[in-house]
Formats: structure tokens, sequence, C-alpha cells
């Protein structure tokens, strides 16, 4: 196997393979500590603790650090919004704002182990603000500033967050998207605990109050004053932050991420598979709502060094060139991104990315879904006529960053398209059936995870028996990533989907990807969603939901084509049992479709917790679709 690997990875691999505490501590040693480790890994299942009784600081490594080593000059962060308004702050300018936050939070009672709910849009102050809470030892809990108040008040409450962080409005397509009666509700709804609510006045319009316990971020400001700021020590397991992973599927969880093993974690995994290094212009296209917020637009590009581009608005508003306009203007290197924002651009056609210099960019990355080949095809090739890698790679927010990538910063493996290539050094992986077998090459199973990983999270805030429970129980022993996948002869791994969405058709198991990346590969699909749906004589069969590329109108003539496009790519076995034409499919905020709301709709059940949906109205259109869909079967002699 793998003689596609080149000798340094292979090395790598066999290293980390041999003797993994060794590895992860000569990983570790590239990081500065106050003190050392006294174990590297104490591995007490269900849970675990890397570099052990270690000192460090998370924001203290990605400011501070780099301002004492003479780079105080260098630009730290640049915000940009939807409105072309820009702002640039260099590292020595972060660190300064950072410190007044980190007063002002003191000045509020706020120190070591206490926690704050932000909840603030892609702004230099929302990063100021978590930055300045790990500064002091205290825990963040950032919510998507575009959840609903039940969201939002569930992630207050579950935190235990004495400080709510917010701004009144969020820029989106033009508009100013208000916040505070979203806040108000919450509060009555889940923040008994709450203090203080800090707001970040942004429409300059009269001060907006929640109700007695709020304050102007100014005069917070001013409060810090005289307060200390300096960093606090903490141990390397103490926690930096939680965040509730993002609920494509059930109830969400605070998943926890530490000072130490966390900043191992998201360094080595940008410099091996994203090829990060200091000098890089970096572009996480995500929100600070997100964990690719945390690990790609704030802390990983700042332990780096990096210049980091965090980006306010949608990636097509006011027109489909922002993105290529910014990479231009900016001299972008490196952009992370995800499959929705590749196919979204897909959308709107190569024209426009050829109006645009794109040659600073060395490479794009992608994670969140599979990055179905078609998409990866026309960015690759038609955008790039590659000149470029498009690098797709897995990860959750539990792990923190990537676990299966292409190690592009190492020696870059031939791209599979469709298959995030193999797992990267440290990171072993296996695919098993449900009662722990390991599968043989191309045989589907469930992705697990057989040993932690420094990033790995190894603990939900307050929900001890749920960690082990759903991860390291439910196939014992091996962490259960939910995934279905299989790995190939030359040890590349395919992911299917989640391993509750695999259909069953007619006995052979097919992940909703395939049938998904099979439609992509017609020219009019800009995006598809699918589901099984129960079918007496097949077990289930497909259902399937279209939104068309610009350009392309819905037509009988259309939809044959698409059901022949399906034949020609996966054969008879992928009975279509419905093929619904819809001008937009249910996602979550980060852009992940909401199968399990296509499921919903088809076992016409109601679409259960959608507090994380992206446009609401989505669900309805889904369910009209279906149901004319329905009606038009049915009536047929
Ligand atoms: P989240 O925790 O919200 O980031 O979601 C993690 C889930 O996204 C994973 O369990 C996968 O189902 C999916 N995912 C992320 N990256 C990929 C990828 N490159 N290929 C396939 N699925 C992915």
């Amino acid at each position: 196997m793998q003689q596609t690997v080149n000798p340094i990875v292979q090395r790598w691999l066999k290293e980390a393979h041999e003797d993994p505490e060794a590895f992860w501590a000569k990983a570790a040693d590239e990081l500065p500590w106050f003190q050392k480790w006294s174990q590297v890994l104490a591995w007490e299942p269900p849970t675990f603790r890397w570099f052990v009784g270690a000192q460090t600081n998370l924001a203290y490594n990605a400011l501070d650090r780099h301002v004492a080593n003479g780079r105080g000059g260098h630009a730290a962060l640049i915000y940009i919004s939807e409105r072309g308004e820009v702002r640039v702050f260099t590292y020595a300018q972060v660190l300064h704002e950072v410190k007044r936050v980190a007063a002002a939070l003191h000045a509020l009672g706020l120190g070591r182990g206490d926690t704050l709910t932000i909840y603030m849009p892609n702004c230099p102050e929302a990063i100021f603000a978590m930055l300045a809470t790990v500064r002091i030892g205290a825990i963040h809990c950032v919510v998507f500033a575009g959840f609903a108040a039940s969201a939002l008040a569930e992630r207050i409450s579950a935190s235990g967050s004495r400080v709510v962080l917010a701004a009144d409005v969020v820029y989106r397509k033009g508009n100013d998207i208000a916040l505070m009666g979203i806040v108000g509700e919450a509060l009555q709804k889940g923040g008994e605990k709450v203090e203080h609510v800090v707001v970040l006045n942004r429409s300059q319009k009269a001060a907006p109050q929640v109700d007695g316990r709020s304050m102007d971020w100014n005069a917070f400001l001013k409060k810090g004053e005289g307060h200390p700021s300096a960093h606090e020590v903490m141990e390397s397991n103490d926690p930096a932050y939680i965040l509730a992973t993002s609920g494509t599927t059930a109830r969400p969880k605070l998943v926890v991420h530490t000072h130490g093993d966390y900043a191992v974690g998201i360094v080595t995994s940008a410099r091996w598979c994203f090829g990060m290094k200091p000098e890089d212009v970096w572009w996480s296209t995500s929100d600070i709502g997100w964990v690719v917020g945390h690990s790609y637009i704030v802390y990983a590009p700042l332990l780096m060094g990096c210049t980091t581009i965090a980006y306010e608005g949608a990636l097509d508003y006011p027109g489909p060139e922002v993105l290529w306009r910014i990479v231009e203007q900016f001299g972008v290197t490196g952009i992370f991104t995800a499959p929705t924002g590749v196919r979204l651009l897909m959308r709107y056609g190569e024209a426009v990315t050829k109006n645009y210099d794109h040659s600073s960019l060395e490479r794009v990355v992608c994670a969140g879904e599979p990055l179905n080949p078609p998409a990866w095809e026309w960015l690759q090739q038609k955008v790039f006529e590659d000149r470029i890698p498009v690098i797709d790679h897995y990860w959750q927010t539990e792990t923190g960053g990537p676990v299966l990538g292409n190690p592009y910063g190492l020696g870059m493996l031939p791209i599979r398209p469709g298959s995030a290539s193999l797992p990267l050094p440290g990171k072993e992986i296996a695919v098993v059936t449900l009662d722990g077998k390991e599968c043989g090459p191309g045989e589907k199973g469930i992705l697990v995870i057989k040993r932690p990983f420094p990033g790995l999270t190894a603990r939900l805030w307050t929900e001890t028996e749920r960690y082990g429970s759903d991860y390291w129980q439910r196939i014992p022993g091996v962490y259960f990533t939910g995934d279905s996948a299989h790995i190939d002869e030359d040890g590349y791994v395919w992911v299917a989907g989640r391993a509750d969405e695999v259909m069953n058709i007619a006995g052979h198991r097919i992940g909703t990807i395939e049938v998904e990346s099979a439609f992509l590969k017609h020219s009019a699909v800009a995006e598809v969603g699918v589901t099984g749906r129960a079918d007496e004589l097949r077990g289930e069969v497909v259902s399937a939901f279209v939104v068309l590329r610009k350009g392309f109108e819905p037509s009988e003539a259309l939809r044959q084509e698409l059901l022949k496009t399906i034949r020609q790519e996966l054969g008879a076995i992928a009975v279509v049992g419905e093929l619904n034409f819809v001008e937009a499919l249910p996602k979550t905020r980060s852009g992940k479709i909401m199968r399990r709301v296509l499921k919903a709709v088809v076992q016409n059940l109601p679409p259960g917790d959608v507090s994380t949906i992206e446009d609401e109205g989505s669900v309805e259109e889904v369910k009209v679709a279906w149901e004319a869909m329905r009606k038009a079967i049915e009536n047929k002699p």
C-alpha cells in the first residue's frame, strides 16, 4: 500500500505509529511553554490528558510571544466587511486591544474558570474578546450571531455564562440584522446567571438596552482602566473555550478545547495539511461561530504569526466576485472554505473568476462536508487550471483540526477527488463494523479514531457521562465519529456521509454523498440533497432535492436527463423515487445540508429542532416540492 506516499510522509506516519507519545512530545516541543510537562499522555478511558503539568496560555502564545520576538509591527488581523470597510491591526495593536478587554473583564469580576458567551459576528472586537477571555483564564462560548433566541438561550444557560458580549447588529447581504431583541428574549429564557450584557453599538443608533444588566462597549472598556490585564499561567488541559457542535443531528453538545494540547493539534495540522507559514495571508471564509473560525481564523494563524482575514458578510454580496476581488486586493495566499462555498461560486460560473488576479494563492483547503468531485474539478481545473491544489480534509468540532487530509505541507500526495486522503501523522483511524471488526479494503463501515491525539476533545462541558457514551462506548474502546466510510487499497479514506443517513436500497448500502456527487456531474446542478424514503419493494429509494445553476429551468426533460446521469454514474441500484426541484436546501448556518430535515419531510414528520437552520423558508419549500411530486406520481395511471 501507499506507493503514492512520499518517503518523508511515510517516515512521519511510521514514527507516529510506532511511538505516538514520543512523536507528539517532539511536535509539542516546537511550541513555547512556560513549563514543560511531567507526563506526555495520561489516558484514563474514556478521557485523557495531554502534556500533564505543562504550563502555557493559548492567547499569550498567539500574541505576546510574537511582539516579544520583534514581530509586533506585522499585520495580524485584516477585517473586511461586505460593505467595503477594511480595518488592519498589527500584532502589537491586537495585543493592546486584547489587554484593554482583559482588564475590563477583570473589572466585571471575571477570572480563571469563569464562562462568558460571545454573540457577535466576525468583527475585530469579537476576536479581541475571545483572546482576552483566554488570556485571563476564563472560558468563552461563542454563539453564531445568526442563531435564534432559543439556541442562544440554551448555550448561555448550558455554559453557565455570567457575562454576555453582544453586537447590536450584524451585516448580511446589505442589511443590518438586529440582535438585541434576540438577546433580550434569550436572557429571559436562559439567562438567570447572567450579571452583565456588554453591547458593541455598531449601528450608532440609540444605545441598545436589553434590561438593567446591559452596558455599552466603550463604558465597559473604561471600567477596565487601571485593572490588571496580565495573562494567567494555565495548565495544558485547562479549558480555553467551549463550543456547541453544529447540530446537523441531535441536541448540540458543548465541546471543550484547551490551552495546551489544542494549540499543538491545530498548529501541527495547519503546518502538515495546509502548509501554513508565518508569511501567509490566510483567509478562512468561515465564521467565529464555528470551530473553523476558532481554529483557523483566530488561533492557528495567530499562533503561527500569519496575517489572518476575518470577513463579515456573504460570499456573493454585493456580487459573485467578492472572493476573487479580496484575493487580488490583499494578496491572499491560502483559503479555507467549505464545499458549500465552492458550490456557491460554481453556481455563478467561472467567467467572473477570470477578471481577477489570483496568482498570490498557493492552495485552497476545504472541509465541513465531502468535497464532491464535480465541485473539486470545477475549482481545481476550470478555475485554477491545475496551478494550485484544492485540498479536501476531514474533521469535526470535537477534533479541533483535521484528522484526514492531504499532507500538502509535508509532501503532497496525488489527489483523489472525493477522498479526504489519508490520516495525518499521529491520527490513528480505522473503518470498522458496528461490532468493532476492522473492514477490509473497499468495505464500508464506521470511521473511528483508535487513540487520542492532541486537540481531540477529552470531555463535554458538564456532561461527563455523555462524553463516554456518545464517543467511546458506542463501539467499545474507539472514538466513534458517526461517519460512514471506506478505505481503499492505497489507504485513501472515502467518507460517505453520516452513518445514520446511509441508504439501503434493495440490500445495497449507498451513501448520500455518492448519490449527490453523481447528480453534481450534470452541469445544470448547483446543489443537491438526498435522503432515503421507505419503499415496500426495495427497502428504500432515493428522494432527491435539486437546486439548479443560474440559467437552467426545471423541466420534465431535465428531470429525465438527471435520472439518466444517475443511472450512468451509479448503475441501476441507486433507484430515485422522486426528484424535486427547489430553490434552496435546508442547511445549517455553517453550510451543511440538514438531511434529517429532508428525511422528516419525506416521512411526513415535523422537521425537529431547526434552531441552527440558515433559511427557515427552505423547509416549507422542500415540503411543497415533495408533496407536489408525490401527487404527480400517485396520479400517474
Ligand atoms: P462539525 O462538527 O459541525 O464540523 O461537523 C463534522 C462533520 O462534518 C463530520 O462528522 C462529517 O460528517 C462532516 N465532514 C467534515 N469534513 C468532511 C469531509 N472533508 N468529508 C466528508 N465529511 C466531512
